[in-house]
């Protein structure tokens, strides 16, 4: 599985929830190229280990294990990994 930034993230980008994944895999990160113009940040799903240690970070709640999605943010998962196909083209 993998955990999923959903909609709430959108122009809060205040990376908490970088600062305490052990894992490194939400991006892009501050010093990173396309911070400054992408809306949200993305979990990477491949790189994810499902510790959980996002969700409390995240002052906005925009985290969920991706079986818990709520049903209007569902596509995030989707979008979350898109990010990632597309860095690695
Ligand atoms: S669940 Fe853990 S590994 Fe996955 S993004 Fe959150 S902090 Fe990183
Ligand atoms: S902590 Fe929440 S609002 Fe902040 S960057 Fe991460 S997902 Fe977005």
């Amino acid at each position: 599985m993998t955990y999923v930034i959903a909609e709430p993230c959108i122009s809060v980008k205040d990376a908490s929830c970088v600062e305490v994944c052990p894992v490194d895999c939400i991006h892009p990160t501050a010093d990173e190229p396309g911070h400054d113009e992408i809306k949200q940040l993305f979990i990477d799903p491949d790189e994810c280990i499902d510790c959980d240690a996002c969700v409390e970070a995240c002052p906005v709640d925009a985290i969920f294990a991706e079986d818990q999605l709520p049903p209007q943010w569902r596509h995030y998962a989707q979008i979350n990994a898109d990010y990632y196909q597309q860095a690695r083209r």
